[in-house]
């Protein structure tokens, strides 16, 4: 029986994107999201497929190992899965829908570093919470900026968020107090994952950059903006950031997502040497926020300042090592559109105004029982390479 796959998915034959999956509670797989189906690779290769990756390899629950067999194993999986269903190879036996399984983080992330990258979203925070005539820090158009996060909070599309308690101190108060954050955020954002490693010391360029990126997710940064104003100064996000990132299910590509690599901003001042890249390296992803089901923002991943292949080469240049499972978040991802903004932070003007929700009521920030849903999908000429959603209910 042949397999279809709707037009409108978002997992159409040119992504055939990896992640990890179970029946129930039963063990973790890896699969391949294709239409409304997964192919179970992990049953594939057991029963023979690809005879150069081992049974183990498929077997440890995350795509670590797989990952780090390198992108001509990898990328030769999803041409020969493409093949097979071009051909109307009958795959049933590998098939389960994707409606019938649960979904889980598809890597084991090592560390996590979440970059700063997009100009908007770095001059509205800028103005907001430091100087509006200075809103860019000095060095923003040099290096793009980047804090390390915490990996043991990443959590899969579907997590609930628990509204986390901290230190607040706004302007009017003389002293801290503690409680519940009242200004529960949203950041939208990707993120990428490390396909291979660097050894320390060694420094990878731009060039090489790609053969270092497996692949992207969508990633929603929550943040607790009372928590993380009064405490980042001068070392930067820490608990305000650290309590929950979310990311989607499946990985898609750095193959996948070429054909719709754009032109990025002119970057001036001009970079240093080690910060040069060639060709179009901004990719054209269509993002959509969505809050209890109203969409409150439109934005696109080509909007970014510096691109992933900057950010890799910045992140290395002194040496410092990537592994296999590494996730770099892009940062918060704003257009120059007022509709097109990553967070509420800077929907609402740090507060002072409302977004309306299609039910009547307003939000600030977010309230519990909130559910946030980020989208993102690439679409060109009728090929369509899409995420999924990141999903994540305040309670
Ligand atoms: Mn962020």
């Amino acid at each position: 029986m042949p397999l279809i796959i709707p037009v409108d998915s978002d997992f159409s034959i040119h992504n055939l994107p990896f992640g990890v999956f179970s029946l129930g509670e039963g063990e973790k797989r890896i699969g391949i999201a294709v239409g409304e189906h997964i192919f179970d690779l992990t049953h594939a290769v057991e029963k023979g497929w690809f005879s150069n990756i081992s049974k183990e390899t498929v077997q440890t629950g995350s795509l670590n190992a797989l990952i780090g067999q390198g992108k001509e194993i990898t990328g030769n999986i999803r041409k020969t899965i493409q093949s097979a269903v071009k051909n109307g190879t009958d795959l049933s036996a590998y098939l389960l829908l994707q409606s019938d399984v649960r979904m889980h983080l598809p890597v084991k992330v090592g560390d996590y570093t979440d970059f700063y990258s997009s100009e908007e979203h770095a001059k509205n925070v800028g103005k907001l919470y430091r100087d509006p005539e200075n809103a860019l820090m000095p060095n923003w158009k040099h290096l793009p900026v980047a804090y390390h996060g915490r990996s043991s909070s990443i959590i899969v599309s579907g997590t609930s968020v628990k509204r986390p308690s901290g230190q607040i101190k706004t302007t009017e108060m003389e002293r801290p107090v503690f409680g519940p954050t009242r200004a529960l955020d949203f950041e939208l954002e990707t993120g990428f994952i490390i396909g291979k490693n660097n050894s320390m010391g060694s420094p990878v360029s731009t060039s090489e950059a790609s053969e270092y990126i497996f692949g992207m997710v969508l990633l929603n940064d929550w943040s607790a903006r009372d928590i993380q104003k009064w405490e980042y100064v001068p070392l930067g996000p820490f608990l305000g950031k650290n309590f929950a990132t979310s990311i989607s299910p499946w990985v898609v590509t750095y193959e996948a997502l070429q054909p719709f690599n754009v032109a990025g901003p002119i970057q001036q001042p001009k970079v240093l040497p080690y910060l040069e890249f060639e060709g179009d390296k901004n990719i054209d992803i269509n993002l959509q926020v969505n809050i209890n089901g109203t969409t409150v923002s439109r934005s696109n991943f080509k909007y970014m300042y510096w691109n992933m292949e900057q950010q890799v080469a910045h992140h290395t240049i002194n040496g410092c090592p990537l592994r296999i499972g590494d996730l770099m978040g892009s940062g918060t991802i704003s257009g120059k559109d007022e509709n097109a903004l990553g967070s509420l932070l800077e929907m609402t003007h740090g507060g002072k105004k409302h977004v309306e929700l299609d039910d009547g009521s307003q939000r600030k920030f977010l309230e519990d029982g909130d559910e946030v849903v980020i989208s993102g999908f690439c679409e060109k000429e009728g090929i369509r390479v899409g995420f999924g959603e990141v999903r994540g209910q305040i309670i």
